[in-house]
């Protein structure tokens, strides 16, 4: 297979995006749309749990949400007026669909389902823990173990067993659980993922971002809280705060790149907080030039802020093929090199006899920029000076981001000099990381307490990496390929 992923697809990513409804006839439906909304946080799996009053049913597969749920029998096979979903990257073959979420499982409370975004920095010795009493595992998610905590707590509510399950559990996450009562969502203590609240008429909505909320004509009402947890049921919303010192440590990344523009965190729209980067990167290292050109689709919003502060014209010099698939049969070897060229191509009338500025918004192995410099030197670029809308990525993510290992990082290996040589580039410069706060409106990043998780670029990782520091696991993907 030849994919059309920046990185090689041997990685499980735990990238995922979950959603939630409350109180609606059409609660799959709904789900359906939300999900579609939310199918960039995760593309390789999709899933609906629904609750029609005495039963649960289900549906999940992998691929897109339109490649499994755009049939009106399938939603039909999906009643009830509550219903969750999940989207997410998984690995191909027999292994993926068990771990397809939302997973499902019969207590003596009754029946759970839940789907979860982030990752657990201390499953595999939670894992081995339970296993060793007895509890038998039938995915190799690590959101199972929270399914088995939950399933050995002794306390009487569902909402008291979640709590005390996720006391014992390291890392992030935003889970969405829907139960015969209701509607569960939480966000770990540092809130590192995203997690909103909607209203839709009398229904309630819990979504991964707002853009969610958006597509089936929601309220935002608020972002749930570091550290919240809230159940929804006939009686309206309880809040509760089930941890010690919940402080919020936000991934920045999810500003950079991850989250859709459209969607606002934290009162902060994404798309606004990218201009921002873009002119603090222009601020910090302009260079003459005649052009400002974007990585599309997410090297544009930073491109728009950096050629706004330079007053530089903006082109799109870079045209992306939306039609290319996630992933096509490869017919033969030698034209896997021709790799980024599927879904990017220089547009020469813009290009020819300039000085670029090309704007992305991170390097990672760095074989996005290598191609594309050198696509728009071949077009006739003049001189290419590459700027990225992030600081240096030099460490791997361990809360839910893919990330590959930390010495395939180009930034962990190199100077900025040398990563410059390296993607052939006549200059390169990253903004700051005090002009990355900047842009998100803090003075600077504070060195005792940050607002935002920012280990990729510092390496200060606010969760105890538990198994990556006992040496069980490299990075937060291969816990899915061990066998306890
Ligand atoms: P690379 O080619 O490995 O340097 O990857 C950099 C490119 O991948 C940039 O264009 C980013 O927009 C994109 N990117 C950054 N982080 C991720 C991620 N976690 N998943 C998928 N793409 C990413």
């Amino acid at each position: 297979m030849l994919t059309t992923h920046p990185w090689d697809d041997d990685h499980f990513r735990e990238e995922c995006g979950v959603f939630g409804v409350y109180g609606h006839s059409e609660s799959a439906a709904l789900t359906a749309l939300g999900l579609h909304a939310l199918q960039h946080r995760g593309q390789e799996a999709a899933g609906i749990v629904a609750y029609d009053g005495e039963q649960f049913h289900a549906h999940r597969g992998l691929g897109l949400v339109g490649e499994n749920f755009s049939s009106k029998d399938v939603i039909a096979r999906l009643p009830g007026h509550s219903a969750i979903g999940h989207v997410r990257y998984a690995t191909t073959g027999e292994v993926a669909l068990r771990n397809v979420q939302p997973l499902f499982a019969d207590f003596t409370f009754g029946g759970l389902a839940i789907c979860h975004n982030g990752n657990l920095t201390n499953s595999y010795h939670l894992r081995n823990r339970l296993v060793r009493r007895g509890s038998i595992f039938q995915s190799t998610s690590d959101t199972e173990v929270i399914v088995h905590l939950i399933a050995t707590s002794l306390k009487d509510t569902v909402e008291e067993r979640m709590a005390e399950a996720l006391r014992q559990v390291e890392g992030a996450y935003s889970l969405v659980a829907l139960t015969q009562h209701g509607l569960i969502g939480v966000r770990d203590p540092l809130g590192i993922r995203p997690l909103v609240l909607g209203k839709l008429g009398d229904a309630y909505i819990l979504a991964s971002e707002s853009c969610a909320l958006d597509i089936i004509g929601a309220t935002f009402v608020r972002d749930i809280d570091a550290g919240e947890m809230i159940a929804i049921g006939p009686g309206g919303i309880k809040s509760t705060k089930p941890f010690d010192n919940p402080h919020k440590r936000f991934c920045v990344f999810e500003y950079i790149y991850f989250a859709r523009p459209d969607s606002v965190v934290d009162g902060v729209s994404v798309y606004e907080a990218r201009k921002r980067i873009g002119m603090e990167l222009a601020r910090e290292s302009a260079v003459p030039a005649d052009i400002v050109i974007p990585v599309p689709d997410s090297g544009v919003p930073a491109a728009i802020g950096y050629a706004a502060e330079c007053r530089l014209p903006f082109e799109l010099g870079i045209v992306r093929n939306h039609y290319i698939g996630r992933t096509f049969i490869e017919p033969t070897d030698q034209i896997r090199h021709l790799g980024v060229k599927l879904k990017h191509n220089a547009n020469r009338a813009s290009i020819e006899g300039k000085r670029i500025v090309l704007v992305d918004d991170s390097i990672v192995r760095g074989t996005t920029s290598t191609k594309i410099v050198a696509m728009i030197r071949q077009a006739g670029a003049r001189e290419v000076h590459m700027r990225i809308s992030s600081p240096p990525t030099t460490h791997s993510c361990f809360y839910g981001i893919a990330t590959p290992e930390r010495a395939q990082l180009l930034a962990s290996a190199m100077d900025v000099q040398t990563m410059a040589k390296h993607i052939g580039a006549d200059s390169l410069a990253f903004v700051s990381i005090d002009g990355l706060y900047r842009a998100l409106g803090q003075a600077k990043r504070d060195g005792k307490a940050p607002q935002f998780c920012d280990a990729c670029f510092t390496g200060d990782y606010p969760v105890p990496l538990v198994d990556h520091d006992a040496g069980k696991v490299s990075t937060q993907l291969s816990l899915l390929a061990e066998t306890v």
